[in-house]
């Protein structure tokens, strides 16, 4: 898969994309992460990528035409996703369906954002990661790049790591233990070192049900509620 990333501190996404998992499916070939500087466009001394925005008011606007001439002159991928608030927020699901393509290419923005015909006549999706505003785009590609780069086959070791964990099943995830089995006198739980894999199962999916009804109820509502076997797999752990 390839990601194009485009921004005016590529630094920091290269840095980020050189460590650990998406570091080393880079090292294998899997994931090839290119990052493009808008200001390597421009011609003028300060090599200027913002300027004012036209109406007045604080902050700078990112310019169209070192935008604009990167895209077109590089022949970047598509789709083009710009990272914004008003995008449409990153799910799991999304993350899923950006997992599916090829490649893709990723626009950060900085200051008070892009100028809109960049939106209008250049992108093609737009992606928040949050209902929080950033400083720039990078983070959020970051994020992006984290969350579609471990799905993609071979980035991961343990492909079975992606099935049962948060979200993939509209619940978040059971908890963890490693040795010791006991430490600073807290035991891992019984039920784990007792081999009985369907008893680990079920207290797994209890734990999974008891998290997601405490701490985001949304989730539970958009599976439509907790159904008979949910209940009995809860009352039998005593987590009802
Ligand atoms: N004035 C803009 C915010 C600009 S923040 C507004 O009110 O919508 C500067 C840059 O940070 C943006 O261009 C965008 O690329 C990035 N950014 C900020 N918040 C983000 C978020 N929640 N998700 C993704 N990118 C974000």
């Amino acid at each position: 898969m390839r990601i194009d990333v485009i921004s005016i501190f590529p630094d920091a996404i290269e840095a980020f994309a050189s460590i650990s998992l998406i570091g080393k499916a880079q090292e294998s070939g899997v994931l090839d992460i290119t990052t493009h500087d808008p200001r390597e466009m421009t011609s003028d001394v300060h090599r200027t990528v913002d300027d004012s925005p036209f109406g007045g008011g604080a902050g700078m606007v990112l310019k169209p035409e070192p935008i604009f001439d990167l895209v077109e002159q590089r022949s970047l991928g598509r789709p083009l996703i710009y990272l914004g608030p008003s995008g449409r927020p990153l799910t799991q699901a999304v993350a899923n369906e950006l997992a599916e393509l090829g490649g893709f290419s990723l626009l950060c923005g900085r200051f008070e954002g892009i100028d809109e015909r960049i939106r209008e006549h250049l992108i093609d999706d737009e992606i928040s990661i949050g209902d929080y505003v950033l400083a720039g785009g990078e983070v959020a590609a970051a994020v992006v790049i984290e969350a579609v780069g471990r799905l993609v086959p071979g980035v991961l070791g343990n492909r079975d790591s992606v099935g049962d964990e948060s979200f993939s099943n509209g619940l978040l995830e059971y908890p963890h233990y490693t040795r010791p089995a006991a430490y600073r006198g807290w035991a891992v739980p019984e039920v784990l070192r007792s081999g009985d894999h369907g008893r680990v199962a079920r207290w797994r999916l209890a734990q999974s049900l008891r998290r997601t009804l405490d701490v985001r109820p949304d989730l539970i509502e958009d599976r439509g509620g907790l159904s008979e076997a949910d209940r009995t797999v809860l009352a039998e752990f005593g987590l009802d």
